[in-house]
């Protein structure tokens, strides 16, 4: 079999692209196929939790990507009817993991300072515009059609990583579901500078309403006054190319219409939002990863930290493989645990974040939901171990199974 190359990443998101370094760096050769002509730098993911962190510093991405955006721990929860301000952060974890803080930073910035890495290897490709149509394999191998700006081609490679997003055509090919549920709202994700730069704010804020409901993040620190991202919910059955009309209401309603007025929309993007998963994230010699495998609203940032955990987990399991060091059933243990992880924990958890943020009109309901957090304000290590959840997310090492 002549191949150029042992592994095929469909996407260059931050799943594929990270994915495709890791692989890279054990010396495997790669051709990453991406439809777009350049990194997707529309608003969406911003935070990636401390449980990450560790992972991206072993690829020698952490001080870059630091650099590139910036480093926090403090969290708020803010009660649009009732005022409270509940202020917690990940000081509680300090002296108990190695890096007790959350990184924040644009995730096309993210693929660029990987895409960045990538350049140094002579052993991986990136194909800007073109397009996966077709996958057929074999017992030794899969064949991929791609479509380019010069027409239809075919790459063969041992195997495929599918991590093209929540639409993955990769996933559609090998005939698999997505399992799960649409929500009937819509998300508008923006970036924003404000006039005064939200002094006084946490650089998280979940602010609690049923129908004013956001979340605030900070971007960056450059510049006189930084770029926030103010992500908040609509009905999905209003026009979606309509919602830069409507948008001036909520940030009135939330940010005051004084402060509204001077608030500089720089992007915005809607998303519709899901709870959903493919059936089973291995096929043959072709695996799923990222959104491709699991979408999730992104109340709490839980879909890229699995996107992360899925790439991480595969860079040892399928470098392990292609290196012959280890048997391919390591993969469908991959299937099984990162589908597991995601099905059980991340997304229950992120229907339950969005809930709490977006539909808290029932007080008592609230009240029971927020006093973990008043908690987590006053008991430091009740604290310590609520914000341990993210790292159960990440899938022990494939080769100790
Ligand atoms: C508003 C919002 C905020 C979010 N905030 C966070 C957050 O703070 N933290 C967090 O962890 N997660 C967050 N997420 C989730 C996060 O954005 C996604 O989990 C992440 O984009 C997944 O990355 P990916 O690389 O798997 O897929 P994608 O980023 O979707 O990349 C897929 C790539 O595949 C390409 N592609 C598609 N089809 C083909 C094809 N047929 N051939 C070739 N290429 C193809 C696409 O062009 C794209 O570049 C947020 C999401 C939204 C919508």
């Amino acid at each position: 079999m002549s191949e150029d190359q042992e592994v095929i990443v469909v996407g260059a998101g931050p799943t594929g692209l990270l994915t495709a370094l890791g692989l890279a760096q054990q010396g495997i050769s790669v051709t990453v196929v991406e439809r777009a002509p350049a990194v997707q730098d529309t608003p969406r993911a911003i935070v990636y939790h401390w449980s990450t962190l560790d992972g991206l510093a072993r690829l020698g991405l952490l001080e870059k990507a630091s650099a590139a955006g910036f480093l926090k721990q403090d969290y708020a929860y803010r009660v649009r009817a009732t005022g409270e301000t509940i202020a917690y952060g990940l000081a509680a974890l300090d002296g108990k993991v190695a890096r007790p803080y959350n990184l924040h930073l644009g995730q096309g910035a993210l693929a660029a300072v990987i895409l960045d890495d990538l350049r140094g290897f002579d052993n991986v490709r990136v194909l800007w515009s073109h397009e996966v149509t077709g996958i057929e394999q074999d017992a030794v191998g899969i064949d991929v059609a791609v479509r380019g700006p010069d027409g239809i081609s075919t790459l063969r490679s041992h195997w495929l990583v599918g991590a093209d997003g929540a639409g993955s055509t990769v996933r559609r090919l090998l005939g698999l579901d997505f399992e799960g549920m649409t929500w009937p709202e819509r998300f508008v994700a923006t970036n924003v500078r404000f006039p005064d730069d939200r002094v006084g704010w946490a650089q998280s804020t979940f602010y609690l309403d049923d129908v004013y409901g956001a979340i605030i993040a900070k971007i960056d620190e450059s510049g006189d006054h930084g770029m926030w991202r103010y992500t908040y919910m609509e009905d999905a059955a209003l026009p979606a190319d309509s919602v830069d009309q409507r948008m001036p209401a909520f940030l009135a309603a939330v940010f005051g219409p004084e402060v509204a007025e001077s608030i500089d929309v720089v992007a915005a993007s809607p998303y519709r939002m899901h709870q959903r998963a493919a059936n089973a994230f291995r096929s043959g010699r072709a695996l799923l990863a990222g959104d491709a495998a699991h979408a999730t609203n992104p109340t709490g940032g839980l879909g890229l930290t699995m996107g992360l955990f899925d790439s991480y987990a595969l860079i040892e399991g399928l470098g392990a493989v292609s290196r012959g060091r280890a048997s391919d059933e390591i993969l469908t243990e991959y299937a099984r645990q990162r589908r597991t992880v995601f099905v059980d924990k991340a997304s229950p958890r992120a229907a339950s974040n969005k809930k709490l943020l977006f539909h808290s009109s029932d007080p008592v309901k609230r009240e029971t939901d927020l006093e973990v957090f008043r908690r987590m304000a006053r008991d430091r290590e009740f604290a310590a171990e609520a914000l341990y959840f993210t790292k159960t997310l990440e899938s022990p090492s494939l080769l100790t199974v």
